[in-house]
């Protein structure tokens, strides 16, 4: 059995006592769903060089989901992903199930005001809430010094620190970079659900993302010149259909009406039922 496998913790007993008491020793936490890959595991190694104890949470958050969504079929490898999490640094694995994070009646979630209509809260209204949610429980289970999300999740990653920073939550974030694929698309637990052909039209998302930053390298100012050339892009994938293409502030997420200093480009498209999204911070 896998060192880490013995320190697997399928409930919140568990993991209080496989932390123990911290003794000044610094705590990093990675909240995943599973399905690790690449883009996973860059988060597991930072932290473990960050980190004294390193904590791999594996749960598939049901309030993060809308009815519509791929909760069941969200694939689903602990054994798997134990071995990989170990492999990359992790010393202890939280998967825990869900009536120990959601003991029935649950009263309580986290509602936030701001920034969750925008982007991808226009097609899932209820999704950061239940992702605020979870990962504050988890905080408090886990109390980790230093917390790690990916970048690909942008607006998730500034809704957590905003999150943090209103509720007083003492845990520093530190967001890592995107890990790709060869072809430039950004590695995702769901890009499993792509066919072949989906999956070779997939590149174009962050083709598109690279054409309006290569427009804006090179001098151009118009957004809406930028928005449609990045659009075609998509749309010359018939398997590809753009949710939205989004040129905003990086922390507010605010469309910008000039184009200038610090943006984020953030697109999301649907490939026949599985959802993917992209995005890249520049500056000019
Ligand atoms: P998930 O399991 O999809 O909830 O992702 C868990 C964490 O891994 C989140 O903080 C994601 O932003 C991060 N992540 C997912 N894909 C990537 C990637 N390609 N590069 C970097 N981080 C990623």
């Amino acid at each position: 059995m896998s060192d880490c496998k013995k320190k697997t913790a399928h409930n919140i007993a568990e993991i209080k006592k496989a932390l123990g008491s911290s003794d000044g020793r610094t705590v990093g936490l990675v909240p995943t769903m599973g399905a690790l890959h690449r883009g996973h595991l860059s988060l597991i190694e930072r932290a473990a060089r960050d980190c004294d104890t390193v904590v791999v949470s594996i749960y598939v958050n049901p309030t993060q989901f809308g009815p519509t969504e791929d909760l069941e079929g969200y694939p689903r490898q602990l054994d798997k992903d134990i071995e990989m999490a170990s492999g990359a640094g992790a010393d202890i694995i939280f998967a825990p199930a869900d009536d120990e994070l959601y003991p029935a009646p649950v009263f309580t979630e986290i509602k936030i005001n701001e920034l969750v209509g925008l982007l991808c809260g226009k097609k899932r209204p209820e999704h950061f809430s239940g992702v605020a949610t979870i990962v504050v429980k988890l905080v408090n289970i886990i109390k980790p010094d230093i917390i790690y999300f990916g970048e690909k999740d942008w607006q998730q990653f500034v809704i957590v620190k905003k999150v943090f920073k209103d509720l007083n939550v003492d845990t520093l974030v530190v967001g890592m970079p995107i890990v790709r694929d060869a072809d430039g698309l950004a590695l995702s637990s769901r890009n499993r659900y792509l066919s072949q052909k989906q999956r070779r039209s997939a590149k174009a998302l962050p083709a598109a993302l690279e054409l309006a930053h290569d427009m804006i390298k090179n001098g151009e100012r118009r957004k809406d010149k930028i928005i449609s050339a990045a659009k075609e892009v998509i749309a010359a994938e018939p398997s590809l259909e753009l949710e939205y293409f989004s040129i905003c502030h990086p922390e507010n997420l605010v469309e910008v009406e000039t184009i200038k200093g610090e943006m984020l480009l953030a697109a999301a498209v649907d490939a026949g039922g599985a959802r993917l999204i992209d995005n890249k911070v520049i500056k000019i």
